[in-house]
């Protein structure tokens, strides 16, 4: 599974990065860069809460 972002999306909000500090870095703007090309299979749920936590649907898990 991949966390996938849209960055036409993000608009730097930064709250994706709680729930999931080992899965995404925020650039110095406040911008999601994804860490991992692949979330591990115990990692899902914490991927799942940042894609949850984001006002602007920018994330989403994929294939
Ligand atoms: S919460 Fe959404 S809009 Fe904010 S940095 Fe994360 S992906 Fe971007």
């Amino acid at each position: 599974m991949k966390l996938l972002l849209d960055s036409t999306r993000c608009q730097g909000y930064g709250l994706c990065q709680e729930p999931a500090p080992d899965l995404i870095d925020l650039d110095e703007w406040g911008y999601a860069q994804p860490r991992v090309a692949e979330v591990p299979a115990d990692g899902e749920d914490i991927a799942a809460a940042a894609v949850a936590a984001c006002p602007n649907s920018a994330l989403r898990l994929g294939k």
